[in-house]
């Protein structure tokens, strides 16, 4: 028999290193009309690097021992920023300690108890806007001050900041930066060109880095912040504007927007296992590029001219 068309669609999608999960997701690939994508790991490479670290003054630490007790809290987590300060401690040969009471949030950090002390390691300014201590004037203290401002620095600077606190107060900051895809810039040409709508970009990180990301790859729409919650209010917007949007993600905090989107597709090689299961479709090549080819085969499978 001659396959029919979605399905030879979505076999033509495998060898373009897509995986379409059903025919009817190929079918709706065709149909999006608006664009949202995340930035870290989606728009970069995933795999990025320690580039900076800062003990504070007055924190007992040196470099390597804060490089040593954020490695520690965050190597049992997924998120490519955790892979990272786990390589850079590895990579100076330094001890990783045992933790307990281990738990992540998506969007925001990890936190473990080291030696008897609380420690977190995330989002500067959702960290210090956490702590149970203190209310509104919380990021007052000098070391607080000191890191904000350090973390400032570093976003304008395209850096991810990442702030290390020992049961409460903040002992350090952690520069960590990514490559952008080479094929960023020209996927969201032709995402745009086949939509007709600029794509937006949906990221957790600090807006700094995600306005200086954007302008590299000509993105206007930058929604920086973002916990997953806010990543799926900015899609039932669009979508509540009579949008089909496309999703795509790599993060555990992308999954509740790769569920919540149209279409979700997910970046393959460093994704996590959640947004993995939670998309439609998988880019498993690790290139950007082929998310507008696989809409252009939909639309081909479809008989509508690309
Ligand atoms: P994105 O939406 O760009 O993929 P995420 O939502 O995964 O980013 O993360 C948002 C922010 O939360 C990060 O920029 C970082 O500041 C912080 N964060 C989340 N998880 C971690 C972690 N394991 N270690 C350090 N920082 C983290
Ligand atoms: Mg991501």
């Amino acid at each position: 028999a001659t396959m029919p068309p979605l399905l030879s669609a979505i076999a033509n999608a495998g060898r373009h290193g897509v995986l379409v999960k059903s025919a009817v997701v190929m079918e709706r690939l065709g149909q999006v009309d608006a664009v949202a994508i995340d930035k870290t790991g989606t728009l970069t490479e995933g795999t990025p690097r320690v580039t900076a670290v800062h003990a504070l003054p007055g924190s007992g630490l040196t470099d390597d021992t804060l490089l040593a007790l954020a490695a520690a809290a965050e190597h049992r987590s997924e998120h490519p920023l955790a892979r990272a300060v786990v390589d850079a401690a590895r990579a100076r040969g330094l001890r990783i300690a045992a933790v307990a009471d281990f738990a992540s949030a998506p969007g925001v950090g990890v936190s473990a108890t080291i030696a008897g002390a609380t420690v977190e390691v995330g989002a500067p300014a959702r960290l210090l806007g956490a702590r149970p201590t203190g209310g509104d004037d919380d990021a007052d203290d000098p070391e607080s001050t000191e890191a904000l401002a350090r973390a400032r620095q570093l976003g304008e600077d395209g850096q991810t900041a990442v702030l290390v606190l020992r049961d409460w107060i903040p002992v350090g900051i952690l520069g960590i930066a990514d490559r952008l895809r080479p094929d960023a810039a020209a996927t969201v040409t032709a995402l745009e060109s086949l939509t007709g709508t600029a794509p937006m970009l949906l990221t957790g990180d600090n807006a700094q880095a995600a306005a200086r990301l954007a302008a590299e790859v000509g993105i206007g729409d930058v929604r920086a912040g973002l916990l997953p919650q806010d990543k799926v209010a900015a899609v039932r917007e669009a979508e509540g504007a009579g949008r089909k949007v496309l999703v795509i993600g790599d993060g555990v905090n992308d999954a509740p927007a790769l569920a919540a989107a149209h279409t979700g597709i997910a970046m393959g090689r460093a994704g996590s296992d959640l947004a993995l299961e939670t998309a439609d479709a998988v880019v498993v090549r690790d290139e950007l590029a082929t998310v507008p080819k696989v809409i252009a085969l939909s639309r081909r499978a479809r008989g509508l001219v690309v």
